[in-house]
């Protein structure tokens, strides 16, 4: 893509008069993003991938330091010959006054008994402007590769448009000296956060006064949330953030201090009072905040059920008045009609089964009647009016007792009494 704005010309410009690496950057990509190589045998002989060494090491270990070269090495008891890695190094500097982000694959490929070699490819740039424009200078690469990013490396460097795209790429392996504008110092800027990529994070600081804020008062993790974007609205804990800040208060886990909040707000408590938000132990707070939340729950849950029993107390007793005050017995099981909403909510309740939940006091055709022993309730059974049988007959958890036939068998000869109710 040829550069069109003045801001691309620039940058193309610019980007001309960026550095080769310096054997100091070089050797830090090759130490620290790619993971060198122990290659054990069966035996316990681990031959080391950068100085072709070998050397006698038993330990369970996945880590141990080459006795030979001091390279800190990965142990891989394997039969394999050839190793390679692929990864990102970033590198931070300023040009012509301007944020550069450079990104360099780093390739390593080592054999047994050969030295291994290391190459870096710078495979893409990304600019920033002071007021957070920005562009990407990359080489082509193959799209949707399963194994790792592959470059064209014949490709040229030059200005890209699938912003987004690269935008996907980024890596916390960055070259710990960096080099910043004085725009970003400004606005906060003193390292790189990571866990965010860096590109955002620069943008952020230039145009988003929230997360200038955050960084200037040295929130840390809560800037890292906010920029996670993990779909948490920041407006409405920014009072206690400000807050916090005039505290000296300096949240380390922010998803919890934010779910915190989130309960101290349903419990009605003083956002804005530091005694709530800044608690010395965080997570004890947290904790003893979630059982009152969770008791202030199923209060309300409880009224909600009451307020909603109500509603529906006057249709059930409108539809089944008639039934009430009818009860059989054989002597032991005793037999009767529920009387109100309520009493399906505490059968259903004692019995583990749905009679309440599924509404069955809203069925014109049922007519719920409960068997007990001695006021202990056995089974529910279901009546069907218009065919005078019955449905259903259920225990605990919906299981057939042993009195199920006797329960069965007593209201079936006490049917009539049900047809004379509804004939009355
Ligand atoms: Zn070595």
């Amino acid at each position: 893509m040829k550069p069109r704005t003045k801001f691309q010309h620039k940058v193309v410009e610019a980007s001309k008069s960026l550095p080769e690496l310096s054997p100091a950057q070089i050797r830090w990509a090759c130490t620290h993003v790619i993971e060198r190589i122990g290659r054990r045998t069966s035996k316990g002989e681990i031959t080391c991938l950068d100085c072709g060494e070998v050397f006698h090491n038993t330990t369970s270990r996945k880590r141990c330091t080459c006795p030979h070269c001091g390279a800190k090495l990965r142990i891989e008891q394997t039969r394999k010959l050839r190793f390679e890695q692929h990864d990102y190094a970033a590198f931070i500097t300023a040009c012509d006054g301007l944020q550069v982000i450079r990104i360099f694959m780093v390739d390593y490929y080592a054999k047994i008994g050969s030295s291994p070699r290391y190459y870096m490819t710078e495979v893409m740039q990304r600019w920033i402007a002071p007021d957070g424009r920005f562009c990407t200078l990359a080489r082509l690469r193959v799209w949707g590769t399963m194994y790792y990013d592959s470059w064209i490396y014949s490709s040229d460097l030059e200005l890209r448009n699938e912003a987004w795209a690269y935008g996907q790429i980024y890596t916390d392996d960055i070259y710990p000296h960096i080099r910043l504008i004085p725009e970003l110092k400004q606005h906060g800027c003193r390292k790189v956060l990571r866990g965010v990529n860096t590109t955002d994070y620069f943008i952020a600081l230039l145009v988003d006064n929230r997360a200038e804020t955050l960084a200037k008062i040295g929130q840390e993790e809560l800037l890292r949330l906010y920029l996670q974007r993990d779909g948490r609205n920041f407006e409405r804990y920014w009072p206690s953030i400000r807050i916090a800040a005039r505290n000296a208060y300096t949240v380390k886990d922010a998803s919890l201090w934010c779910d915190y909040l989130d309960m101290l707000r349903e419990l009605g408590k003083d956002l804005h009072s530091p005694k709530y938000v800044c608690p010395d132990n965080l997570r004890e707070e947290h904790d003893r905040y979630m059982v009152k939340r969770n008791r202030l729950r199923a209060e309300r849950r409880k009224a909600e059920q009451e307020a909603f029993i109500l509603k529906c107390e006057e249709a059930y007793q409108q539809a089944k008045a008639r039934f009430f005050g009818l009860a059989f017995h054989d002597g032991k099981i005793r037999i009767h009609v529920l009387e109100s909403v309520r009493e399906f909510f505490a059968e259903g309740e004692a019995m583990h089964h749905c009679v309440y939940w599924n509404g069955y006091y809203r069925k014109d055709d049922s007519l719920i009647l409960s068997a007990t022993i001695d006021g202990k309730r056995i089974e529910t059974v279901e009546v069907s009016l218009s065919q005078l049988a019955v449905v259903q007959s259920r225990g605990v958890c919906n299981k057939n007792t042993s009195y199920h036939a006797r329960i069965i068998d007593l209201v079936n000869r006490n049917m009539s009494l049900i047809q004379q109710r509804i004939a009355a």
